[in-house]
C-alpha cells in the first residue's frame, strides 16, 4: 500500500516536470552603457532599451540553463553562466541588419528604429545571444540558436503580440524546422507545450557543453525532429 502510494507520488512527479517550465536561477543585469556617439537621435530610445535589458537580463537568466543545473535532472551540471562585467548598447547611424550582438555588446541600427520605434522586442532577441554565450562548436546548429533567441522573444517576452499578428506562417511546402527565427521558435513552442516543457532549456544546456542538441527531441519527446515538423505542420489551420 504504501509502496503504491509512492510509486503514484513518483510517476506524478515525473509527468508534471514534463508539464512545468523549469527556471533558473534569475541573474541580475550587469551596468548598462548606452553609447549614441555615432547616432545622438537614438539617446531617448537607447534609455527605454537599456531599462529593457536591465529588467529582462534576470528573466532571460531564468528561462534559460544558466545556473549549472540540468533542466532535466535538476541535478548540477557543469558551471553557471557569469553575465560580463558591464553590456554596451552600441547606436549606429546605418547597419546592413537592424541589429546584432557580439560578446558584450548589442549594436543597433538607428535609422531601423526610427523608421520601427516599437520593435524593442529585438532587443530581448539580442540580449538572448548575450546570455547564451554558446562556444564554439561543430554540433551548433545556428538555425538552433537564432530560434531559441525569437523563442524568447516572441513567446515569453511579447506573446501577445504574435499571437495578435499572426506573422509566423507556416508554408507546408516550403518550410522547415531548420529555418530559424520564427518558424523555428513556433516549432519549439509547439513541441514544449505539446510533449516537454523541459525543450528549450535542454537545448541550452547541450549548446553550453558543445554536445549535439538533436537527441534530445527523441530523448523528450519519443520523436525525432522529422517526425516532430511533420505532426507540427499538419497541426496549423
Ligand atoms: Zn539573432
Amino acid at each position: 500500500m504504501i509502496l503504491a502510494s509512492l510509486l503514484c507520488l513518483l510517476v506524478g512527479l515525473s509527468s508534471d516536470s514534463k508539464n512545468m517550465y523549469p527556471l533558473a536561477k534569475a541573474i541580475a543585469c550587469p551596468p548598462v552603457a548606452v553609447d549614441v556617439s555615432d547616432a545622438p537621435e537614438a539617446k531617448e530610445w537607447g534609455e527605454t532599451a537599456k531599462a529593457l535589458v536591465e529588467a529582462w537580463h534576470p528573466k532571460v537568466t531564468e528561462l534559460l540553463a544558466t545556473d549549472g543545473r540540468d533542466p532535466v535532472t535538476g541535478g548540477s551540471r557543469g558551471e553557471a553562466y557569469k553575465p560580463p562585467a558591464q553590456i554596451k548598447l552600441v547606436f549606429k547611424k546605418t547597419l546592413n541588419v537592424p541589429a546584432h550582438a557580439s560578446g558584450d555588446t548589442i549594436t543597433i541600427s538607428a535609422d531601423w528604429i526610427a523608421r520601427n520605434p516599437n520593435d524593442l522586442g529585438m532587443v530581448v532577441h539580442e540580449l538572448t545571444h548575450i546570455v547564451q554565450q554558446y562556444p564554439p562548436s561543430r554540433a551548433k546548429p545556428g538555425w538552433l540558436v537564432e530560434g531559441i533567441a525569437d523563442y524568447i522573444r516572441w513567446w515569453r517576452y511579447e506573446p501577445e503580440l504574435h499571437a495578435g499578428s499572426g506573422r509566423t506562417k507556416i508554408d507546408a511546402e516550403k518550410s522547415n524546422y531548420t529555418d530559424s527565427y520564427r518558424t523555428t521558435a513556433k516549432w519549439l513552442a509547439w513541441c514544449s507545450r505539446k510533449y516537454d516543457m523541459r525543450l528549450v532549456p535542454a537545448l541550452d544546456k547541450a549548446l553550453r557543453h558543445r554536445e549535439d542538441p538533436m537527441p534530445l527531441f527523441e530523448k523528450l519527446t519519443g520523436k525525432s525532429a522529422d517526425a516532430l515538423w511533420k505532426e507540427f505542420v499538419s497541426d496549423q489551420s
